[in-house]
């Protein structure tokens, strides 16, 4: 069968570089932090600004390498502030992340409703879930196409809060001109070794051209220390390792062709899906590329899309199957109805750089009857 990700067709495809770059790391006697880990912050920060057209608003770009995407977005809330009681503002239709990190805080997050086609958050809802207690949005780049900032940062800006970028499936992402990763006032993304960019365990980044909030982001993940074994504030230990830093690095130089592939890939499954009645691809909204971290699907009838994948054995994921405000931990009454509607309607297909769409496409083709084109 084919694999969802196929993480070793891209191993092997790099097989050299990786394996010259691992045993450098392995020799080096240098393991956690290090010169890997200071090479990938510059490289990370060089790609965002080669993505986007004004340059000169990311001279300052600060870029701290951790140990995972949710380290990154529990650092960031301690970096900006949060305090309990403090209402955030999150997706009800997203991976537990920005929730979970609120909520471990003590912090409470407010759910809000999607737009049913792009998926991502709905700046009118976010409107209306806004209290005296509000004190920012978390923002999740969906899928890989960034969230609609020009209308959250209106929003925000005009009420006095903050946002937090959650691209942890979108870097690499351009929005207007502009990179993912520099929307918020930090942005966190993942290093899981199932992103877009992956490494080989867990890792993370937070982004941010506000040195202030750079600097605590760095001291908090170090122990709340700037210098060692002094400690000002009550940190943890977050750190990236310089082997995911050299594996990130070797990936890194293949990412802008790789962006290209599930690019291509998606257009051979938006022209297929054009011909099906009742299945909607994510749309990408004007001015938006996409990572394609899921090609996502919304399917009317997803029983019975379900039922054909598995007879062509064509695998596929639900991204997400509940949404967060049913989930039993967070015991929500909030309502977002389009949000719980999307949730039984989504499904996503393979789309990494080794998978073989065309293929696809024709395999599961003559299992669509006249009636459903
Ligand atoms: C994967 C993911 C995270 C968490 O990243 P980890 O590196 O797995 O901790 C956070 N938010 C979103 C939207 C994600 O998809």
């Amino acid at each position: 069968m084919i694999p969802f990700v196929n993480i070793t067709a891209q191993r092997e495809a790099y097989r050299h570089e990786l394996e010259l770059a691992e045993k450098n790391v392995f020799e080096s006697g240098c393991y956690i932090g290090g010169p890997e880990v200071e090479a990938l912050e510059k490289e990370l920060t060089e790609f965002c600004k080669m993505q986007t057209k004004d340059m000169e608003q990311l001279s300052n770009l600060q870029v701290i390498p951790c140990a995972s995407g949710t380290d990154a977005l529990t650092l960031a809330l301690l970096a900006i502030g949060i305090k309990p009681g403090d209402q955030v503002i999150v997706p009800d239709f997203t991976f537990i992340a920005p929730a979970e990190c609120t909520a471990a805080l003590g912090a409470v997050p407010v759910f809000t409703d999607i737009n049913p086609h792009t998926l991502q958050i709905d700046p009118e809802d976010v409107l209306q879930k806004i209290t005296p207690k509000t004190k920012g949005i978390i923002a999740v780049n969906l899928f890989g196409q960034c969230a609609p900032f020009p209308a959250l940062r209106k929003i925000a800006d005009d009420r006095g809060l903050w946002i937090i970028e959650d691209s942890a499936q979108a870097f690499g992402a351009i929005q207007n001109g502009r990179a993912a990763c520099t929307f918020g006032d930090i942005a966190i993304t993942s290093f899981y070794p199932a992103k877009p960019l992956g490494c080989y365990g867990d890792g993370g980044a937070a982004f941010t051209t506000d040195s202030e909030l750079a600097n605590k982001i760095r001291q908090l993940a170090n122990h709340g220390s700037r210098e060692r074994y002094y400690h000002e504030v009550i940190g943890c230990n977050s750190r990236l390792d310089a082997i995911q830093a050299a594996v990130l690095r070797v990936k890194l130089r293949h990412f802008q062709s790789e962006l290209k592939s599930r690019e291509k890939n998606a257009r051979i499954y938006d022209n297929f899906f054009a011909g099906i009645n009742r299945i909607q691809p994510q749309t990408i909204a004007a001015g938006n590329t996409s990572t394609y971290a899921q090609y996502t699907l919304i399917a009317e009838n997803r029983d019975s899309l379900i039922g054909l994948l598995k007879k062509a054995d064509i695998p596929y994921a639900i991204h997400y199957p509940r949404t967060l405000s049913s989930q039993p931990c967070f015991n929500s009454d909030a309502r977002c109805p389009m949000a719980s509607d999307i949730a039984t309607k989504v499904i996503s297909l393979p789309i990494c750089p080794w998978t073989d769409v065309q293929k696809i496409v024709e395999t599961i083709d003559p299992y669509f009857s006249e009636r459903t084109r």
